[in-house]
């Protein structure tokens, strides 16, 4: 029933039942439009409907993020109506070339502004159904009506197609020439994986864009991964794993084909049983990512991120924050569309309850700027950096809560820092990381990217998770203060410089250092005293130049690694030996004589017992100094307890070396030889 959704034709009488705060997330405006003693002004039903509506908006603030005020009407639906509910967006914006709409609600929480007057969205339900209400376990034959009610309010907030069996949309222009559609259908797709083609023209630089240039029967293939109908949208996608089947129907089903997924456990399927509670699957949040909620571009200049907000006025002509998505005309000027495609300005994200926010920051040209975060502490779960500038963007300001809702549970969006670009990011804000892993999350910070421009981070980062290095760009960790994170840093691509104030913890917890990754010390002391040092293919340097000097938890070998020590006096000093040893550890950069104290970089252990050449004989064996022949051994220092790893002449020394002290002056000279005489006097 698409078209009905637009056309105002119902009178307003009701009430405001509630109101907050304008600068808090989201107000549902919400009026009733029933006479007095019916519908939802029932004298026995009524409250307990008007109450479970008013639960419908309230989980949705747990989901969408956004500070303006949203005015929507409800009412009973007509008498023989066939449908337990419906629900759809207004102020879609009729005008020549296409577009792609969220609608009037989507516009009014992202920038307090409508297009036009009346209310920014209208539905019914019908009550000659029995329905379950708000606070009620559910009984049998009746209908959850706060599940229908969220059901129907996502469909108000933009996931919903425009488009028709023939690929019309909402000005029933010839199917090919641009018309106005949902952002939902800019992700339509015949067939999935490899065989997908898009269903629209989606370049905005192209005068056909917003035109269907599919095959209309996909609209009733099913899901045929060939021919049938699916929705592939970047954030859905990374979270389904795959394309997301819609409901196609044969034959067509106006108002509940490609309006809803093809999955019976999701909220948005198109029919419900009675007694069934619903409320969205991750994937289904994930889409209302794709058509735009919660996703913030910054306009790319310094500022502050409140600038819009003065007190309970929002201006949003002052904010630094924009949308590609979703809104075509605000305050008399055109964007997102063909000749207009400049992304629309929104009101700043509010970032208090959902994670599930996506922070957008780009830039270019010579110089950088400073975005500085003065809401405080935002939640979020990716920050996208992709800038060409050839300076450095600074962000700041207030604590950035990586991947967990108010309510502790895990973001459906894996959190991260992606660099997509060339320049340089510094995040000078706090950063806290959550292990959300017993709910069925995440680890902690993920940071990666395809991109070459440094980042860096020179907050505090704190919390119970991790940090994941993934990506060839240098991720550099410096500031004046120690993180304190718990969870474990692993380094898989690319190189995580630690530079922290010497004596400043870096990292938090344990350290993985992966095949590709490497850990560079840009000052000493950066890494905690305990901590365990898995080394399962990567590399741990000293330094570029001068090596630095620290003290580590214990070094456990899983599979072949680079100690990679550089000039200077210096050392690594690890707390201890883990696990059984898998590969070789290589040590380069070493200098000096086997069995002999090293001159520069040295590398130590504490914390090994009493005879350690006896106990990890295995360890000293998977040992290579570069340049010395295999096998390492442990000398002992002044420092009781404190040994120093160097080269030997060779393997089957080492054994020979423990069971008798006398062959080690030996096997020296004998080594010493090597380099000295012809071959022919070792063969004698
Ligand atoms: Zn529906």
């Amino acid at each position: 029933m698409r078209r009905q959704l637009v056309v105002p034709a119902w009178s307003l009488t009701g009430i405001l039942v509630w109101c907050a705060p304008l600068t808090a997330q989201i107000t549902w405006n919400i009026t009733y439009a029933d006479p007095e003693g019916t519908g939802f002004y029932d004298p026995i039903e009524g409250q307990l409907r008007r109450d479970s509506i008013l639960a419908a908006t309230q989980y949705l603030n747990t989901v969408l993020d956004g500070r303006g005020t949203v005015n929507i009407e409800f009412r009973s639906a007509p008498s023989g109506a066939g449908y337990l509910a419906s629900f759809g967006p207004s102020q879609f914006v009729i005008h020549s070339n296409g577009s792609f709409q969220n609608g009037g609600i989507y516009q009014a929480a992202r920038t307090n502004t409508r297009p036009f007057n009346g209310v920014d969205g209208k539905g019914d339900f019908n009550f000659s159904y029995g329905w379950n209400y708000v606070g009620q376990s559910p009984a049998s034959n009746k209908y959850d009506m706060v599940s229908v009610a969220i059901h129907e309010l996502v469909h108000g907030v933009g996931f919903l197609s425009l488009t028709d069996v023939q690929g019309r949309g909402l000005a029933d222009r010839t199917p090919g020439t641009p018309d106005i559609y949902a952002v939902y259908d800019r992700y339509l797709y015949q067939g999935s994986g490899s065989n997908a083609s898009a269903l629209f023209n989606t370049d905005i630089n192209s005068p056909n864009y917003a035109s269907f240039v599919g095959n209309s029967s996909v609209f009733t293939s099913g899901n045929d991964p060939n021919s049938g109908l699916f929705f592939i949208g970047p954030y859905s996608k990374e979270v389904y794993g795959a394309a997301i089947p819609l409901y196609a129907p044969n034959p067509y089903r106006d108002g509940s084909s490609v309006s809803h997924v093809n999955d019976t456990n999701a909220l948005m399927y198109y029919s419900t049983p009675p007694n069934r509670v619903k409320r969205l699957l991750n994937y289904e949040i994930a889409m209302l990512l794709d058509i735009g909620w919660n996703v913030y571009e910054w306009n790319n200049t310094t500022g502050n991120w409140l600038d819009g907000v003065s007190g309970s006025n929002l201006n949003v002509s002052n904010s630094r924050w924009r949308s590609s998505s979703g809104i075509v005309y605000l305050n008399n000027q055109w964007y997102n569309r063909y000749g207009f495609s400049n992304p629309a300005p929104v009101l700043p994200p509010y970032a208090q309850v959902t994670s599930n926010i996506v922070l957008n920051f780009g830039g270019s040209g010579s110089t950088g700027y400073t975005a500085t975060n003065d809401i405080g502490s935002v939640r979020l779960a990716r920050l996208n950096l992709n800038s060409s500038a050839t300076a450095a963007n600074t962000i700041t300001g207030g604590s950035l809560i990586f991947g967990v809702n108010s309510d502790g549970s895990p973001s459906v969006l894996a959190p991260k820092v992606v660099q997509h670009g060339s320049g340089a990011f510094i995040i000078a804000s706090d950063i806290v990381v959550t292990n959300t892993t017993a709910g069925g999350g995440w680890t902690g910070l993920t940071v990666e990217g395809d991109g070459s421009g440094r980042i860096t981070l020179s907050g505090t980062i704190s919390g119970t998770g991790g940090l994941t290095k993934l990506g060839n760009f240098l991720l550099e960790i410096s500031g004046n203060s120690a993180n304190t994170f718990s969870g474990t840093t692993t380094v898989s691509g690319g190189i995580l410089m630690l530079n922290k104030t010497a004596g400043q913890n870096a990292l938090g917890g344990n350290l993985t250092l992966a095949s590709g990754g490497t850990v560079l010390l840009a000052a000493d002391h950066q890494l905690p005293d305990a901590g365990t040092v898995r080394l399962q293919g990567g590399t741990l340097s000293t330094g570029e130049g001068v090596g630095h000097s620290d003290i580590l938890g214990a070094l456990e070998l899983a599979s072949t690694s680079t100690i990679a020590l550089t000039r200077g006096q210096h050392s690594l000093t690890f707390t201890g030996i883990s696990g059984t040893p898998s590969g070789n550890l290589i040590v380069s950069g070493w200098s000096g004589d086997i069995f002999q104290p090293g001159t520069e970089g040295r590398v130590y252990f504490s914390n090994i017992g009493e005879n350690p050449n006896q106990q990890y004989s295995s360890f000293l064996a998977a040992v290579r100094f570069v340049g010395f022949p295999s096998g390492g051994i442990f000398l002992t220092t002044s420092t009781a307890g404190l040994y120093e790893l160097v080269p030997v002449p060779e393997p089957a020394g080492i054994v020979a070396i423990v069971a008798a002290v006398g062959l080690l002056f030996y096997s020296l000279r004998r080594w010493r030889k090597h380099q000295e005489e012809a071959p022919s006097y070792l063969t004698a």
